[in-house]
């Protein structure tokens, strides 16, 4: 973690955020390499979840609801985590994780806990249990009448658009509604770089369905989520488990769950829920807001409440698993390099492209030209003309980079079996191919 922590810091993946005011904990700040990662992470999952499938529809909904929508959900009253005290230091710590139990029970967190102390050596308060909701205000009156709450997940505005989108899309059951948004947390403590923070985005889709296909769609959507992280980021399967959760861990609302966890630096943790909601979403919306939730099924006339299967993961979280899954120390030629070996899609940069030599203007100048046709082509690629070969390819290496483009004197004809052709360096197995400039769109796209 420490190693990916700085990685991350040193290369612009990830910043605390508000640094110069000694950050603020359980919020971060992407840097150029850490927004692109995200972006592509993030692209990957709408194209495999909304593109890939016809009767899944994207939407964006608002981040400040309207409050009854999280009394409906359950939120106001149940989304708690439990919570006790250092008496000490006023150091407050979730309850379950010192207790080393997944249990929101208070009586049976303060039996645990009975006679332990807190990390710092001190006696520990009761537990209590907290609502992780952020609270804000709307509008110049800062009064009960006014609060309103930052989304503690995407799902709600997808649960009470569920109409709008069935009606505007004409879907029939079975359907899906993605989302990809901000939702915030107020985690009692953030902590593990990215992976528990208060500030989160997560990508999320709720998939509408006739109760009876309830086992056939859970299977259905555990399957995508083991399958992306295999196939479309490349993740080892060793890396992955999957965790069900038993009756007393889930949510209130669900009746299954079933996270995909990922192997990160402090262990396997949850990254990827798959949970069956029932009908609790629909119907608590119906009963509180008083409008018709209920689909009408226009061959059988039936009118009935849908079921919901939900998959939700964490950007962040998934950002963290793809750089832990990619990141190497290993020896090449030598010296020990640090590899990021990210699926090329993936990578920020897809290319970088260098003059051997950066004082001769005639490679300087050829060199330009390439980088040029290919930043039109692929956006990313990066420009370096510093130091010597070896260390560029090290810089390249520690970003992932997959594709290193030499224009050296062959190219300009110096061999001239060799004119107009770069040597193109191959991240993974540090192996050389010279390769003609007119062919090396094609060449980084075929790799891609
Ligand atoms: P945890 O048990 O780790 O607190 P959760 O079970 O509350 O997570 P869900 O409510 O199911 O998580 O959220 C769905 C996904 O959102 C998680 O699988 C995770 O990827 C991400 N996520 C949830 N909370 C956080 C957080 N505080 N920081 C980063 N990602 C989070």
């Amino acid at each position: 973690m420490e190693q990916l922590i700085s990685l991350c810091k040193r290369r612009g993946f990830v910043f605390q955020a508000s640094e110069i005011y000694g950050g603020l904990a359980g919020f971060w700040d992407y840097g150029p390499l850490g927004v692109e990662l995200a972006n592509n992470l993030k692209k990957e999952w709408w194209n495999a979840m909304v593109q890939d499938h016809e009767n899944i529809f994207g939407i964006d909904g608002a981040i400040i609801q309207n409050p009854k929508l999280w009394e409906a959900s359950g939120h106001v009253a149940g989304f708690t985590d439990p919570l006790v005290e250092d008496l000490v230091t006023n150091k407050r710590y979730r309850a379950d994780h010192l207790a080393g139990v997944d249990s929101n029970d208070v009586d049976e967190l303060n039996r645990l806990l009975e006679g332990k102390k807190s990390p710092d050596g001190n006696p520990l308060g009761p537990v209590r249990t907290f609502n992780m909701m952020m609270k804000t205000f709307i509008g110049p009156i800062e009064d009960t009448d006014s609060i309103a709450y930052l989304r503690p997940e995407t799902a709600g505005s997808i649960f009470v658009n569920y109409k709008n989108v069935q009606e505007t899309m004409r879907a029939k059951l079975p359907f899906g509604v993605a989302q990809v948004g901000k939702a915030f947390r107020n985690e009692i403590s953030p902590r593990d770089f990215i992976f528990r923070v208060r500030e989160l985005e997560q990508m999320e889709m709720q998939y509408f369905i006739r109760s009876i296909d309830q086992e056939a769609a859970y299977e259905q959507w555990r399957a995508f989520a083991w399958n992306f992280l295999k196939d479309r980021l490349g993740i080892a399967e060793s890396n992955l488990q999957w965790h069900e959760h038993a009756e007393d861990e889930r949510a209130h609302y669900a009746a299954a769950a079933h996270d995909v966890y990922f192997n990160f630096p402090q262990g396997f943790k949850e990254l990827w829920g798959t949970h069956n909601r029932t009908d609790y979403d629909l119907s608590s919306h119906m009963r509180v807001s008083g409008q018709d939730l209920q689909y009408f099924d226009e061959e059988t006339k039936e009118r009935f409440t849908p079921y919901i299967i939900e998959s939700s993961v964490g950007v962040g979280r998934m950002l963290l698993a793809v750089l832990t899954n990619a990141y190497h120390e290993e020896t090449m030629d030598g010296e020990t390099r640090v590899v990021l070996k990210l699926k090329p899609s993936l990578a920020p940069y897809k290319a970088c492209v260098s003059p051997l030599l950066k004082n001769k203007p005639e490679l300087v100048e050829k060199a330009r030209t390439v980088f040029i046709a290919l930043k039109k082509k692929f956006g990313m690629v990066m420009w370096d003309d510093n130091g010597n070969i070896g260390k560029r390819y090290r810089r390249q290496d520690e970003i992932g980079t997959p594709f290193c483009i030499v224009i050296d004197f062959d190219t300009l004809g110096e061999n001239p079996d060799l004119l107009d052709t770069v040597t193109v360096r191959d991240r993974d197995t540090g192996t050389q191919e010279r390769v003609a400039i007119k062919d090396l769109k094609q060449y980084i796209e075929e790799k891609m």
